[in-house]
């Protein structure tokens, strides 16, 4: 049975190494290659982490109904093409967004048998030191990020299921005991 899961939680929480080690673990599961309007870091290649687009891109495709849910996120758009998505539920294959809490929440509406699955850091204080060694971004941007994350972080009762991410071995096998489920 095809299923759709949405994997939520603040930036730089490790949900990216998460979702990797779980779809080599279940190379069935279909992960979602959102639209960002967001630039380039460096390494990220077009259609591989994102399909990098423009902001007039984006709002086109806003405009023509081609994403299944969108949001602006620290002055960026990011969002999920519906097409691909659909076709593969079609397929009978499950699909993995990872997207943030406004899109989580237009998926919640659109789709309510969806999975939603929240990963946390195991302190704010944590997460403030991850987001800086990752060193990507400057010091605004860090901080804006950090208040998006205890927005996003007060939000955790809305989710199916909260993944506390402490040890990246441990949260690994849980969330693929949480794909299976
Ligand atoms: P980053 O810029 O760090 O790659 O991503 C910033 C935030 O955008 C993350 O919380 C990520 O989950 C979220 N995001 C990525 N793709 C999408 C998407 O397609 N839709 C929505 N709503 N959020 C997304």
């Amino acid at each position: 049975m095809s299923r759709l899961f949405v994997i939520s939680g603040p930036s730089g929480v490790g949900k990216g190494t998460l979702i990797a080690k779980a779809c080599e673990a279940r190379p069935d599961l279909w992960l979602s290659i959102s639209t960002t309007s967001r630039r380039p870091r460096p390494g990220e290649q077009d259609g591989v982490q994102y399909h990098f687009v423009t902001r007039e891109e984006f709002e086109t495709g806003i405009t023509e109904g081609d994403f299944l849910e969108w949001a602006e996120y620290a002055g960026n758009y990011y969002g999920t093409s519906r097409p691909p998505v659909l076709a593969h539920l079609g397929e009978g294959r499950s699909v993995l967004l990872e997207i943030d809490l406004q899109g989580a929440r237009q998926v919640r509406t659109s789709h309510p048998e969806a999975v939603l699955i929240m990963i946390t850091p195991p302190s704010t204080a944590e997460l403030a030191a991850r987001l800086r060694s990752r060193a990507t971004d400057d010091e605004a941007t860090v901080e804006r990020r950090l208040g998006l994350a205890r927005h996003e972080l007060a939000a955790a009762d809305e989710f199916d299921h909260v993944l506390v991410n402490s040890d990246i071995a441990e949260s690994s096998e849980q969330l693929l005991q949480l794909l299976d489920s």
